[in-house]
């Protein structure tokens, strides 16, 4: 089962993984997973930028495909057909490229080939359907919205508007305008805690190796972070690796706990500071999903 938390909450005392929790409470859902056993744990941010957030796709030497440009179809949640199908139009472009003598140079074809698939075209057809759910909301009225605008695409008439973005980040609110969320404590049968979870993700990275989570600024995460959010990074990480730790002492500091990390690059999507580069790790670690 997933649950799918929409980063642009403002809230920060918001906890993802803990709503998971109280989610699996409500007796609808208790019901199904009574009797069974908590057998993996994984997270991941979805991509949900769409067609008006997709990148230039070709660089000398290299090309852009599926999660990495944003093909995901947003309101279907699914991104697989596009991700297979981009790979297919790239290694066409490159293959006839390679054939023709070329060689470091841009596979430039590759994005016009793309801009004439179907990717392009199923992809524009919902592209106001996030931005219209996060100005009017994810309830009856914002989904009604964003479902005749995709149906009315969908029948042929040209609505001639692309509904922008907002940062996840810049939209996370100061603590002084929330209060702190109480959530149940886990039962151990239904719902569980963060580290016996990513203790199931099989999360491993090789420990000699500089921290893969980079701080623009090592001073932001308590002048800023916690001293107007809390620290939000303590709730938005599903793994737990940052801790604020020493606050008895009065001496607070951020803890990076790196080697938990599942790589679902929520910090540098959310952080309210965007302090946070997610780097690839050194020696291939991270999490191992062996069903998926
Ligand atoms: C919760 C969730 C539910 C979804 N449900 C659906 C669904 O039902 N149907 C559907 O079609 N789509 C679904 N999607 C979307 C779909 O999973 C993605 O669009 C698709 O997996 C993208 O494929 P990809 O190959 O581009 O990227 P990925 O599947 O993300 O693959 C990228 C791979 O590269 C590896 N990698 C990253 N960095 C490095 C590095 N430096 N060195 C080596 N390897 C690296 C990663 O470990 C990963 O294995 C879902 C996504 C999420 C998050
Ligand atoms: S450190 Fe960042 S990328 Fe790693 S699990 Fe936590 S939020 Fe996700």
């Amino acid at each position: 089962m997933g649950f799918v938390v929409a980063l642009d909450y403002k809230n920060p005392y918001l906890y993802p993984f803990e709503e998971f929790q109280r989610w699996k409470q409500h007796p609808a859902i208790r019901e199904i997973l009574e009797g069974g056993k908590r057998v993996s744990y994984g997270a991941r941010a979805i991509n949900e930028g769409g067609w008006q957030s997709v990148p230039k796709l070709a660089f000398p030497g290299g090309a852009l495909i599926g999660c990495t440009a944003g093909f995901v179809n947003v309101p279907r949640i699914k991104g697989s057909h596009t991700a297979m199908k981009s790979g297919m139009l790239a290694a066409d472009s490159i293959a006839a490229a390679i054939a023709s003598g070329r060689e470091h140079d841009e596979v430039g074809e590759y994005q016009a080939t793309l801009n004439d698939s179907w990717i392009a075209k199923e992809l524009k057809l919902v592209r106001n359907a996030g931005p219209i759910v996060g100005k009017f909301g994810a309830d009856l009225y914002g989904s009604t919205i964003a479902a005749m605008d995709m149906w009315a695409r969908t029948i042929g008439i040209n609505l001639p508007f692309t509904m922008k973005h907002h940062t996840d980040a810049e939209e996370t609110g100061k603590k002084s305008g929330y209060r702190p969320i109480n959530y149940p404590k886990p039962d151990g049968v239904i719902s569980f805690d963060r580290l016996s979870s990513v203790f199931l993700s099989n999360t491993n990275h090789e420990e000699d190796q500089p921290c893969h989570l980079v701080l623009a600024d090592p001073e932001v995460p308590i002048k800023v972070n916690l001293e107007y959010y809390d620290a939000p990074e303590q709730r938005y990480c599903p793994a737990g690796v940052y801790e604020i730790v020493g606050r008895e002492e009065g001496s607070p500091r951020l803890q990076i706990n790196a080697q938990n990390c599942v790589h679902c690059k929520t910090c540098d999507i959310k952080d309210p500071t965007q302090n946070i580069t997610w780097v690839a790790p050194e020696g291939g670690g991270g999490p191992n999903y062996p069903n998926m």
